[in-house]
């Protein structure tokens, strides 16, 4: 054998862990899938708070091999059982995750067969799946067929993506920056200022239009805003609203701003991250009414649709506008591009590689069919009429009628109310039963409850006000 030949063959022999045989791939599976089993047959029992504390050390990278078995034992104590317990229906605080199984399993196939899914030319079949999942979306939210769009990993990219698309139909760049005004409501995601920063247009001026008591844009307001500017010789160009805020999950006047948006030739960005799929359900469809009006919308699956976390979308009707700074070639992917072919996600995107994350919406859309999603997100509403009835009924004061499944309430203690409900959110923080966050509304420290995880149920609901109540007889 020649050197070179021994070399390549030591080195093939060392690395040759990296294809498990079959055996070892069944017993990784089996291991994994026994974890999995305890993890959701166990999950309505768990607390869905932690705490913080977690041992680095033993997460630490060691070099050297470890068991699955062990793996998996670090994994639950350093891991699943610290923070929030993000699968768990007992997450009612934030904007709640979700983590159906099917998108778990697609998941699986995803990373086996490693599909690229950033090209048509080398994924035409994942890149289809993606194209037909935002087709499917273009649907769910009345934009036309010739809109574009792109599955990211989140909202915040979802977002950014967007507004990027914004920045470039108006050209706004070097001195024109900052004489253009956008318009959007205090309640906006933070994700939004994030963006606006990382894409250069920090210096933008940024009016917040006031909100009525239920923390909706008033459009006489933004009217009035848009007038002044423009008698001032300044620039409007983009008007942001929020179909679902995650402070109160209130829904923006969309289709009052989408004529004002017309009228002023303004883009129009809606943010639709938390609460767009509502829009599904016959009782809160009314509300999405000119949702159709957007130039560019925000849904994130990983919420509205119960997915695990890594999953949001963009649509975008102005295909040049969004092509400007997203479309490249480069000559090393000439084979790749071809006339005709469907919309590659890397034109649209950041990302060039990425993660075949189509398939974990595609797999459980197919093999569940739309009905259960629909009866899910009605379900989620209704829950939250009945917890807020169940909170008035223990002498709790609760926030307006919510427009979908983001509520508040707080105990009218007397005395010192916001350190009242301050020490009873600490309480419930400490319980961990059931995870609540809170927020400040017109002042007032507020704890806010915001059901969206498909294992929030009835029961779940009823050990939520079990907690309340030993949290509140706690302090007095
Ligand atoms: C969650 C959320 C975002 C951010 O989305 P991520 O998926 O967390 O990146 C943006 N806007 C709203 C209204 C949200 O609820």
């Amino acid at each position: 054998m020649t050197d070179l030949v021994k070399k390549i063959s030591e080195f093939e022999k060392l690395s040759a862990p990296l294809e498990p045989t079959q055996s070892e791939r069944n017993q990784y599976v089996q291991q994994v899938r026994d974890f999995a089993n305890d993890f959701i047959n166990n999950i309505d029992e768990m607390d869905s708070f932690f705490g913080t504390d977690v041992n680095a050390d033993k997460l630490k990278v060691n070099l050297q091999p470890i068991s699955l078995e062990k793996a998996l034992s670090i994994y639950d104590e350093q891991v699943v059982r610290t923070g929030i317990a993000a699968a768990s229906g007992g997450h009612v605080g934030y904007i709640p995750g979700g983590g159906i199984y099917l998108s778990a399993i697609a998941d699986f196939l995803a990373d086996v067969t490693n599909e690229y899914a950033g090209m048509y030319y080398g994924g035409p079949g994942a890149v289809t799946i993606e194209n037909e999942m935002l087709n499917w979306l273009k649907d769910v939210f009345g934009f036309p067929k010739s809109a574009v769009g792109n599955l990211t990993s989140g909202g915040s990219i979802a977002n950014l993506i967007a507004l990027t698309a914004a920045r470039d139909k108006h050209g706004i760049k070097n001195e024109k920056i900052t004489s253009s005004v956008l318009y959007l409501s205090e309640h906006v995601h933070h994700c939004i200022q994030k963006a606006l920063r990382i894409i250069g247009l920090e210096d933008v001026l940024v009016r917040e239009v006031e909100l009525d008591e239920n923390s909706k844009i008033i459009t006489s307001k933004l009217i009035e805003l848009i007038a002044a500017d423009k008698a001032a010789g300044l620039n409007p160009f983009l008007v942001i609203a929020s179909a679902g805020t995650t402070d109160t999950g209130a829904i923006d006047p969309l289709e009052e701003i989408g004529h004002i948006a017309r009228e002023h030739q303004l883009w129009y960005h809606i943010d639709a991250a938390y609460g767009g799929f509502f829009i599904m359900t016959d009782r809160a469809k009314n509300q999405f009414k000119g949702i159709d009006m957007a130039d560019s919308l925000v849904c994130d699956p990983h919420k509205g649709l119960f997915l695990p976390y890594g999953l949001g979308a963009v649509l975008v009707k102005d295909k040049e506008a969004l092509f400007k700074s997203h479309h490249y070639t480069a000559n090393y992917m000439q084979d790749a591009f071809q006339e005709g072919m469907p919309l590659n996600p890397a034109d649209v995107s950041p990302e060039l590689t990425k993660h075949f994350r189509g398939l974990r919406m595609w797999l459980p859309l197919q093999i569940h069919g739309i009905e259960p999603f629909k009866a899910c997100l009605e379900e989620k509403l209704y829950l939250t009429d009945y917890f807020r009835a169940e909170l008035i009924k223990r002498g709790f004061e609760v926030g307006p009628e919510p427009d979908l499944s983001v509520s508040y309430f707080w105990y009218p203690s007397g005395g010192d109310e916001n350190d009242f409900n301050k020490r009873l959110m600490e309480e419930i923080h400490k319980d961990g039963r059931i995870f609540l966050s809170s927020t400040k509304v017109h002042g007032r420290e507020v704890i806010r409850m915001a059901i969206l995880s498909f294992r929030t149920k009835k029961h779940t609901i009823d050990t939520c006000l079990e907690m309340i109540d030993r949290c509140l007889a706690k302090l007095i």
